[in-house]
């Protein structure tokens, strides 16, 4: 599968989700065919099979996916979707802030901003199920929390505080930020995780 991979770019960690994903295809030995891209609008995400929803202000995030007509085609998206953080927030089925538009798609409760205000930013060693080579460190920063789960949704990953890291198909949602810091093992098991499903 050539991975065309499009990261939402309406406000948030854009370059940094980029440069994870090249960095990831370029480990995993994917040939130039694969390409990452930002996307702004519903013809830009028309050309991806693989969409990352990064971190940010979710209520921002949220307008401006409304105002650039791309609720809908989100939620139609075939593709893979890796979330992060403010991302998380929007993948949600059940938010509890007006201001959030939640895409419902995996079927789950969040909690924007569970650990509390900027200063209450964190980082940790967490251990995320099936992953090889060991903990990964994680930088939490006004992270939400995953506090209930559908049936469909696995949490792959817990804190004490609670659940950080949910799978779903070709969906993965993580409360932290995996684009910073150069270890690429969860934006390369979102891609297998995509092949798998996608093999042509
Ligand atoms: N607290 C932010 C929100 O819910 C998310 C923070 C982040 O993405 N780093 O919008």
């Amino acid at each position: 599968m050539d991975a065309r991979i499009g990261v939402l770019a309406l406000q948030g960690n854009v370059s940094e989700h980029i440069d994870a994903f090249l960095l990831a295809l370029e480990r995993m030995g994917h040939g130039s065919s694969s390409e990452v891209f930002e996307v702004r609008n519903p013809a830009d995400l028309a050309e991806c099979n693989a969409l990352a929803l990064p971190g940010g202000e979710s209520t921002t995030i949220s307008r401006l996916i409304d105002k650039n007509e791309l609720f809908g085609p989100i939620q139609q998206f075939k593709g893979g979707i890796f979330a992060t953080c403010a991302g998380m927030v929007l993948m949600a089925t059940d938010v509890a802030d007006p201001r959030i538009h939640p895409l419902g798609l995996m079927e789950m409760a969040v909690d924007r901003n569970a650990f509390g205000r900027q200063k209450d930013s964190f980082e940790a060693d967490i251990a995320i199920a099936g992953l090889d080579g060991g903990a990964f460190h994680a930088v939490f920063i006004r992270a939400p929390l995953v506090t209930a789960t559908g049936k469909c949704v696995m949490a792959v990953s817990r804190i004490p505080q609670g659940i950080v890291a949910v799978e779903s198909g070709r969906y993965t949602a993580l409360a932290f930020h995996p684009e910073l810091g150069g270890d690429t093992r969860l934006h390369e098991r979102f891609l297998k995780r995509l092949v798998r499903q996608f093999p042509e």
